[in-house]
């Protein structure tokens, strides 16, 4: 992974996790909406039900393992610790959980303590391209909004994989583009822009298509594959964080974090137009090993 994009995106959640917890809470996420996006929902209730919906969409009823050991959980790309926390009080695991940002990271231990959960759940600063665990660790791996900061997708997969015990259960969700087919064409040149656009402000390095996603899957021998684009039941997000930004602490707080969060503010509106005009779509990814 380059540096230059790592210090990128390490600097961006250094800088707004402070104020996204304060406004938002602990998760850093789409909520969910109802399968079409019309049912109204307290935001961080939305939120958490997102999590809820894509275990059972997956399947995913309980973590364990053969030997009856303690399940373990790894969440790639964990924020200040949201999912962690969530899921190993859920199906009553630890987990760890990475991130390339220091302030996220430490935030996610000192919230670990306040929940008592200081030895169950840890957090470490580690890319997930070069994950610094043994292969065949974890039950369950966990990816919510990451893979879209991945420079490389194969090696993303790669990774979650191999840490992957046999038989475990992967689950992801990540930003997508619309999948090229021979009805729709190529993304046109206006596309392109407007993705790029939203590449700069939110550090990423590119998206790619959820049937791209399947098929690297599949080229890493995951079983059970299944993906499904949930644009429609997260999409009212955006407006929503749009509105959010107006509260008098977020503004407060906009202007003491600095100018990449304030942009990223200022630029919430690419989000939306981009699930508005069928560009921008939240793919999910199950498997097995
Ligand atoms: N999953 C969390 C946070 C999503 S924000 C939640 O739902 O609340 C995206 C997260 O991905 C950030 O924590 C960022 O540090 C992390 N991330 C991006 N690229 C990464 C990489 N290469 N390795 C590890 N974490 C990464």
């Amino acid at each position: 992974m380059t540096s230059t994009l790592k210090r990128q995106i390490q600097q961006f959640y250094d800088a707004s996790s402070g104020l996204w917890e304060q406004v938002w809470g602990e998760h850093m996420h789409h909520g969910y909406y109802g399968s079409t996006g019309k049912e109204k929902k307290d935001r961080r209730q939305a939120q958490i039900e997102l999590i809820e919906e894509m275990l059972n969409w997956a399947g995913i009823r309980q973590v364990g393992t053969i030997t009856g050991d303690c399940p373990q959980i790894l969440d790639v790309g964990c924020g200040i610790g949201g999912s962690s926390l969530y899921l190993a009080q859920k199906f009553n695991a630890r987990a760890v959980g990475i991130t390339l940002s220091p302030v996220q990271a430490s935030r996610a231990i000192a919230r670990a303590q306040e929940a008592g959960l200081a030895n169950e759940v840890q957090f470490e600063v580690a890319d997930a391209l070069d994950m610094p665990f043994a292969d065949d660790t974890f039950d369950f791996v966990w990816s919510m909004e990451s893979g879209e900061h991945m420079p490389d997708k194969t090696k993303f997969l790669q990774e979650c994989y191999r840490v992957l015990k046999p038989g475990g259960a992967f689950l992801m969700a990540t930003w997508c583009h619309r999948p090229i087919t021979p009805a729709t064409g190529e993304l046109t040149s206006d596309e392109r822009q407007h993705l790029a656009e939203i590449y700069r402000v939110y550090c990423l390095p590119y998206v790619i298509s959820l049937p791209e996603y399947e098929a690297i899957a599949r080229s890493l021998s995951f079983q059970n594959i299944g993906t499904a684009d949930w644009s429609d039941a997260v999409a009212p997000f955006w407006d929503i964080v749009i509105d959010s930004a107006f509260e008098p602490k977020a503004i407060l707080g906009l202007l003491q974090s600095g100018w990449s969060t304030i942009e990223a503010a200022l630029s919430l509106g690419l989000m939306s137009r981009g699930y508005q005009r069928g560009l921008i779509r939240f793919g999910l990814l199950c498997a097995h090993k």
